[in-house]
């Protein structure tokens, strides 16, 4: 522990306020910074003594018991001062994030890992993909230990610098000829070590949860498809964004009608005098049903559209058409009164064959090209 007065270690007034306190410090920090003094004992202790005076007067309360019993009435806080200067990295990460980087120094400690992208397989009802939902994802993951803010060490302690591989994370071993770096057994190559681990988390800093996340399903929405949630995914390591969530969209079949694309599909049957004088039926749509005019002559496998009657395309405006196929039906029973009619029909239908062989040679002289 540093005798000097910690005000005048930062070279700040007693009244000074804390943007100044912290202004001070990151000159000192960045005067005495170990990458630009390497192998400088002396710039090493003013690192120190720098980072000990600004964990005291950082924050009010410690700064007010200090002001008031000196070094004394810091005694029980569980302040000791930096043995090392890693340990000055780990505590003001912050700090030498802002002008150094990340944790302060290249190729030392734990790196930052992005958080795992997480995927979920959710299948919707026909006419829920096809109107929009909201559905509510109950999603296991592992969320940071708000008791010890993810550190996994118990409040107020903080972990501590690996002695075993001196905070590189990493130790070396010799294999034969060579020497090969391997993750060190103590800390896993975490870098540092928790010797009080918080209680909530049993010091993993991570607890698992269930996450209830709502998700939009916009309109008009299709098999494969893929929503993504931004940050929803696995919590990053060492201070890394977290993953995303990724929602896989599965659509269940509909009784009523088929897709393709946008476009809905619905096939009808129609009785052959339907097809042939002409007819109103009523087709099913997403929203009620619509009337629809079936022409004279209408011929099996003709397909209506009617436009604007589809799906909506997921985030625009317009809307794919409804297709309705319609397929003439014979009769495979008549009575006798409809077989008299039929013939009736027949015997009309006979009074001009010459047109239908005609036309059945003329057809042939064409396909043969002439
Ligand atoms: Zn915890
Ligand atoms: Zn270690």
């Amino acid at each position: 522990m540093s005798q000097a007065d910690y005000y005048e270690i930062l070279g700040v007034g007693r009244d000074a306020g804390e943007d100044e306190v912290k202004k001070a410090y990151r000159q000192m920090a960045f005067k005495y910074h170990p990458d630009r003094n390497p192998d400088d004992p002396e710039a090493e202790s003013k690192f120190k003594e720098a980072a000990e005076a600004y964990e005291v007067l950082r924050d009010p309360e410690t700064r007010a018991r200090y002001d008031r019993y000196g070094k004394e009435g810091l005694g029980g806080s569980g302040f000791g001062g930096f043995s090392s200067t890693d340990d000055v990295f780990s505590t003001f990460s912050d700090i030498f994030g802002e002008f150094f980087g990340f944790g302060g120094r290249a190729g030392r400690g734990p790196r930052p890992q992005a958080g795992s992208d997480l995927r979920y397989d959710l299948t919707v009802a026909f006419r829920d993909a096809a109107a929009g939902t909201e559905v509510a994802l109950k999603i296991p993951k592992e969320v940071p230990c708000a008791e010890c803010g993810g550190s996994g060490a118990a409040p107020g302690t903080r972990p501590e610098t690996c002695r075993h591989c001196g905070g590189a994370g990493q130790v070396h071993q010799s294999q034969g000829f060579f020497r090969i770096a391997v993750p060190c057994p103590v800390c896993r190559g975490q870098g540092t070590v928790i010797t009080t681990p918080c209680a909530a988390c049993r010091g993993r800093g991570l607890l698992h949860e269930i996450k209830e996340i709502s998700v939009k399903v916009p309109a008009g929405v299709d098999n494969g498809m893929r929503l993504r949630l931004r940050g929803e995914g696995e919590p990053g390591k060492n201070g890394g964004p977290p993953g995303d969530l990724y929602v896989i969209i599965r659509v269940e079949p509909d009784k009523v009608f088929d897709r393709q694309g946008q476009d809905l599909i619905y096939a009808t049957e129609i009785g052959f005098v339907q097809a042939a004088l002409g007819d109103m039926i009523e087709v099913p749509t997403l929203e009620g049903t619509e009337s629809m005019e079936i022409p004279r002559g209408t011929q099996s496998g003709k397909v209506f559209a009617l436009r604007g009657l589809g799906l909506p395309h997921p985030g625009g405006r317009d809307r794919g058409d409804l297709l309705v196929q319609v397929t003439v039906t014979i009769p495979k029973n008549v009575t006798k009164k409809q077989e008299e009619l039929l013939r009736e029909f027949q015997k009309l239908e006979e009074q001009k064959p010459m047109k239908k062989v005609k036309n059945f040679f003329k057809k042939a002289k064409e396909a043969m090209g002439n």
